[in-house]
């Protein structure tokens, strides 16, 4: 290989917003043939923003909020950030919890003023044996049917509210699909969300294959499996939970808008966070490489 190819390569890259950590990874792009991408703050915004919220009939709606924000403000995830922001819009000022675990890909549980609360997925619930009123299942049916994410919040033992966040595919997802496509690559999108938010994601942005409700620690075997079948993975992702996946990839390209470990894992990293430069990093790196060959 010309070193001179490479810079002017790279050079390019820069100015798309590609970061490429080092020239044996542009022969990776010529074999890859499967784009996994990660949903929240890869495909879409990952700036979520609470839309409504449902309570359990007896309930004080601003107060099963405060307590949720309390406990989510010591969250660093997109749904936590939403619920915190509502809360402290609503009720003010939020008390500092007791107690606080993140439990990853489910949600968070802690002591917010004495009182045990729990805020995340239905399963987390389930893992403390607590179930939703049917009023509440309703909600989360609904809030899931339109796309939304449903997150239930239980107060010492009981289910008392539903929350529906939602999150803004990004403008430009759409077009990075097609040209994905168009470079023969099949888009499949990973994420920890239920099925119909992933589906309805993928319908606006042109992705057939979904793989949803994967645990964080799951995402690697994902890859993996696809790799076992004889497929060639390019990752896209963001976040601390996909670290391992972009890792394992044969190419892991992470969002430069994502966390350092994501960035650290990934052989590319795409500056902006607009997925276009996927496909631009993968059709730039295939040219440089007919350049020198
Ligand atoms: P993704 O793959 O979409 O980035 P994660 O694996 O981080 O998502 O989380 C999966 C799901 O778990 C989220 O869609 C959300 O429903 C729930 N969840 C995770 N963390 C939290 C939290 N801090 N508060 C509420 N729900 C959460
Ligand atoms: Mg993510």
């Amino acid at each position: 290989a010309t070193p001179t190819a490479l810079l002017v390569g790279t050079g390019r890259g820069a100015q798309l917003g590609i970061l490429i950590k080092g020239p044996e990874v542009l022969e990776t792009t010529r074999s890859v043939d499967t784009a996994v991408l990660d949903k929240t703050g890869t495909v879409t915004t990952g700036t979520m923003t609470l839309q409504a919220v449902h309570v359990a009939e007896t309930e004080d709606e601003a107060e099963v909020l405060r307590l949720a924000g309390a406990l989510e403000h010591a969250s660093e995830h997109p749904v936590a950030r939403a619920v915190a922001r509502a809360a402290a819009e609503r009720t003010g000022e939020l008390p500092a919890p007791e107690d606080f675990a993140n439990v990853p890909g489910l949600g968070v549980q802690g002591v917010v003023e004495g009182r045990a609360v729990l805020v995340g997925r239905e399963k987390l619930l389930a893992e403390w044996s607590l179930t939703l009123p049917d009023t509440l299942a309703k909600a989360t049916e609904a809030a899931e049917a339109a796309g939304r994410t449903a997150i239930t919040v239980a107060v010492d033992g009981r289910a008392r509210a539903v929350l529906e966040v939602a999150d803004a595919v990004k403008e430009t997802s759409a077009e990075a699909i097609v040209r994905l496509k168009a470079l023969g690559l099949t888009p499949i999108l990973l994420t920890g969300d239920n099925e119909t938010v992933a589906r309805s994601v993928a319908a606006e942005v042109g992705i057939e294959e979904v793989i949803a409700e994967v645990m964080p620690e799951d995402k690697v075997d994902v890859v993996k499996r696809l790799q076992a079948e004889g497929r060639s993975v390019a990752m896209v992702g963001d976040g601390v939970n996909d670290a391992a996946a972009l890792a394992q990839a044969d190419l892991g390209l992470a969002m430069g808008t994502g966390t350092d470990a994501a960035i650290e894992a990934g052989d590319l990293t795409l500056v902006r966070g607009d997925l276009r430069a996927a496909p631009d990093a993968i059709r730039l790196a295939r040219r440089t490489l007919a350049t020198i060959k």
